[in-house]
């Protein structure tokens, strides 16, 4: 497939053993290496020139060593780089809060968002023992509900009864009254999506994070979204205001890339990550692991 950014570095700047420190030419010829190598990995084009321009500055007059090759010298520059920019820490989903938590769950149809709200309530009852409420406030498609009824069934979390004819912002009203009478710790409303951002989806997640005060909202993306991203990510956090990214299908063939993508273009964390169609397929993210994916 692709050759590592080591691979190709090292057939630049490996022969530059003996010299004092990397040049501008050298750096910029390394650097077209690290830009093919992030479009590759699937990082918007926008946020890869930002990111090259910062491993440039560090590069540039960067002291060859003897024991190091050159070329591993950057890619250590282009990884530690990447793991600053993804976020050095774990940050966890905050249930800091009142109870009944209110977590909603953004994004584009196909997302993952349904299978998404079921893995997290799943953790979030098994692992953390916290008692959790699910609502589907997606009345667009017909059998959104029932998906996540039946979801719920399947990890043993309470879903909200199904009213026909009641709109996202009933239903994000009703499930917020269910969770406080119910005695419930978290209640997770997955809302619906659109097969491309608009503004009426945008006006709807509005309305319904006025109506719910959610204490996280989680943009939902599929790995695979190529440069996109930026576009989605910023849509959602702008109009919206998110909280943290899940990022699904991690277990495919993407390289990564829309995690830098969005991470850069949003500054919030990267909080989990869906690794496959199961219901104990939703992991913490590590940073340095996506860092490592998308240098190949
Ligand atoms: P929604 O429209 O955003 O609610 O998306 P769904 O939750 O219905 O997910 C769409 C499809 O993606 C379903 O077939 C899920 O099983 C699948 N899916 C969701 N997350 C993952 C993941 O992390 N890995 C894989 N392989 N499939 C996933």
């Amino acid at each position: 497939m692709f050759d590592s950014l080591q691979d190709r570095l090292g057939g630049i700047l490996n022969n530059l053993t003996g010299r004092g420190a990397l040049s501008e030419n050298d750096v910029a010829a390394a650097l077209r290496e690290v830009r093919r190598a992030l479009l590759e990995a699937d990082v918007a084009l926008e946020v890869v020139r930002s990111f090259t321009e910062r491993v440039r500055e560090q590069a540039v007059g960067a002291t060859i060593v003897k024991s190091v090759r050159p070329g591993q010298m950057v890619v250590k520059i282009v990884h530690d780089e990447l793991v600053a920019l993804l976020g050095s820490d774990q940050v966890a989903i905050d249930l800091n809060a009142p109870a009944p938590v209110t977590i909603m769950m953004v994004g584009l149809q196909g997302s993952g968002k349904t299978t998404t709200s079921a893995k997290l309530a799943k953790r979030l009852s098994e692992k953390q023992r916290r008692k959790v409420l699910m609502a589907s406030l997606d009345t667009r498609r017909p059998a959104a509900q029932q998906q996540l009824r039946i979801l719920g069934e399947q990890v043993s979390v309470a879903t909200l009864p199904i009213i026909a004819g009641q709109g996202p912002t009933e239903i994000a009203s009703r499930a917020a009254q269910a969770a406080k009478l119910g005695g419930y710790d978290v209640l997770i409303l997955d809302t619906a999506g659109r097969t491309h951002i608009d503004e009426p989806l945008m006006a709807e997640m509005a309305e319904i994070k006025a109506r719910s005060a959610p204490h996280e909202i989680l943009l939902v993306a599929d790995s695979l979204t190529g440069q996109d991203a930026v576009n989605l990510a910023r849509s959602f956090d702008e109009r919206v205001g998110i909280s943290g990214i899940v990022l699904t299908r991690i277990d495919g063939d993407g390289r990564g890339g829309a995690a830098l993508s969005m991470r850069a273009v949003t500054g919030k964390p990267i909080k989990l990550i869906g690794t496959g169609e199961k219901m104990d397929a939703l992991e913490d993210f590590f940073p340095a692991r996506i860092a490592d994916r998308i240098l190949g």
